[in-house]
């Protein structure tokens, strides 16, 4: 879809360049397949209201792992109140999980990282793929502060994980400090989890609040040490 030197030239060419800016040559270029994955985060929300600003219908996928937070759906019902929005919720398989929990206990998460993954990899990364099927391109709102694994991401990237299809991450060089600026004064709705000291919001048996000195992650499968704190979704491969 893209080459290695075209989509050097694009990242050279949008790394100054604001969210908007990305977003409407994605939209441009893959429109209706290209789809923001939507965790219900705060970035997550400040791309939608973004793409609501230059597509009648923005595409987004929700994937409900069976743990969320009640604060979670009540934000799935409050942006398909606001937003004009295509949205798909998408499901684990439930065989898979009858099998996951019935064999290693219903929060085997917490037994080790490889349980933890296998719980991510159902309950997350395999309906992703799902999601993504027939699509061209993706959006994520991945920042590169969020974690020591994201610290490399370009904003235009070939996601050889899922088919090798386009991966944009608009808010690639965004602090949190920028992501909030634009939630208060566009008044985006947001998780309310936020509200009572989450900074990363994810299931409810892996995610609890932070300190104000504690770094945003670590509130994400606290109990592990010296683990990526990732659950496979964002893992990259060079593009050869
Ligand atoms: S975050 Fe926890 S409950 Fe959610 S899919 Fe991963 S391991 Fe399972």
């Amino acid at each position: 879809m893209l080459n290695k030197e075209e989509l050097k030239a694009l990242n050279d060419y949008f790394e100054e360049k604001e969210p908007l800016e990305v977003l409407k040559w994605g939209v441009e270029k893959f429109y209706p397949k290209i789809i923001l994955a939507c965790s219900l985060q705060a970035e997550d929300l400040v791309i939608l209201d973004m793409l609501s600003k230059i597509v009648e219908k923005p595409r987004i996928f929700i994937i409900d792992t069976g743990r969320l937070h009640q604060e979670s759906y009540d934000l799935i019902d409050e942006i398909a109140k606001r937003y004009s929005v295509d949205i798909k919720i998408y499901f684990p398989d439930y065989r898979e999980v009858e099998d996951l929990v019935n064999k290693y206990g219903i929060n085997l998460f917490y037994k080790s990282v490889e349980f933890r993954k296998m719980c991510c990899e159902i309950r997350k990364v395999r309906p992703v793929k799902r999601a993504l099927e027939g699509m061209n391109a993706w959006i994520t709102g991945l920042r590169r502060e969020q974690n020591f694994t994201r610290g490399e991401i370009k904003k235009i990237e070939i996601d050889e994980i899922n088919g090798g299809i386009v991966k944009l991450n608009p808010l690639a060089d965004w602090t949190l400090e920028q992501v909030w600026d634009y939630i208060k004064k566009n008044n985006v709705s947001y998780n309310k989890l936020y509200d009572k000291g989450y900074k990363s919001i994810g299931c409810v048996p892996c995610t609890r609040p932070v300190k104000p000195w504690e770094h945003p992650r670590a509130g994400r499968w606290w109990w592990e040490q010296n683990s990526d704190k990732e659950c496979g979704l964002h893992y990259r491969k060079e593009v050869k």
